[in-house]
């Protein structure tokens, strides 16, 4: 399977990175990807852009160094009962809006709530991806994830990042695979996502390709492999996402 897209990647912007948008864009291009996301941290994040910031992305050019360029935010949930930092007239003006449990700005809780956090946000209209929904310092209820995101049309990401030991987040291989199985035996779409916060790492899925081929994963299942199929799940491109909600 040929990755076409990224759909998570922050730059300068986000405070922890430390790109330009230009000098991720002519990496993608590089990459031979077909289209870059550009998903700042949302406001609550330390360090990074506020709301003003996604409200005027609109000056951006959406095709730049031979691809297709879509500006988005990665929203904090910052409550039990699944609320993000970002107004609804903003996120609705995006390209791209994935939401994700952050330390900085929701405490860890039972099973129980985190995973009634996470279902809040999948049940929200506007949310078309969850984040990195593997970090064992926030247990979920993987069973309600996934079918909550069937029922929904919201794409489940496999983070390259969450699988990269350098990384902070907890117990991510076992979370993954419980996860991946169920998306299997439900028939649930998957995004691969780099997390990128440096050019280089665009597209690297060094550790999710080859954990998905190990488990036999149906590369139909994973959206990175047509732009059309990736657009389906976003809310500005799919009608048919709000009928299904
Ligand atoms: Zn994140
Ligand atoms: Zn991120």
């Amino acid at each position: 399977m040929k990755n076409l897209l990224d759909s998570h990647t922050h730059t300068l912007a986000s405070g922890h990175a430390y790109n330009t948008i230009t000098e991720m864009v002519q990496a993608a291009s590089r990459k031979g990807l077909s289209l870059l996301a550009i998903t700042e941290h949302a406001e609550m994040m330390p360090g990074s852009c506020n709301n003003i910031y996604f409200q005027n992305l609109k000056v951006l050019p959406h095709r730049m160094a031979g691809i297709e360029v879509l500006y988005g935010v990665e929203a904090n949930i910052m409550n039990y009962a699944g609320e993000l930092d970002v107004p609804e007239r903003i996120l609705s003006q995006l390209d791209v809006v994935i939401a994700s449990l952050h330390l900085p700005c929701i405490k860890p809780g039972t099973r129980e709530v985190n995973t009634q956090a996470v279902l809040r946000a999948i049940e929200n209209p506007l949310v078309d991806i969850i984040g990195h929904p593997d970090d064992g310092r926030y247990p979920l209820d993987y069973e309600k994830i996934v079918s909550a995101a069937r029922e929904h049309h919201v794409l489940l990401e496999l983070n390259n990042h969450s699988l990269d030991p350098s990384c902070a987040r907890e117990n991510t291989w076992e979370n993954v695979q419980i996860m991946l199985k169920l998306c299997r035996e439900y028939g649930v779409s998957i995004i691969m996502d780099s997390d990128a916060h440096w050019c280089e790492d665009i597209a690297d899925c060094r550790y999710s390709l080859p954990l998905l081929q190990e488990l036999d994963f149906p590369m139909e299942l994973v959206v990175n492999r047509s732009v059309e199929l990736y657009k389906s799940y976003l809310h500005r491109f799919s009608a048919r996402r709000r009928s299904d909600a």
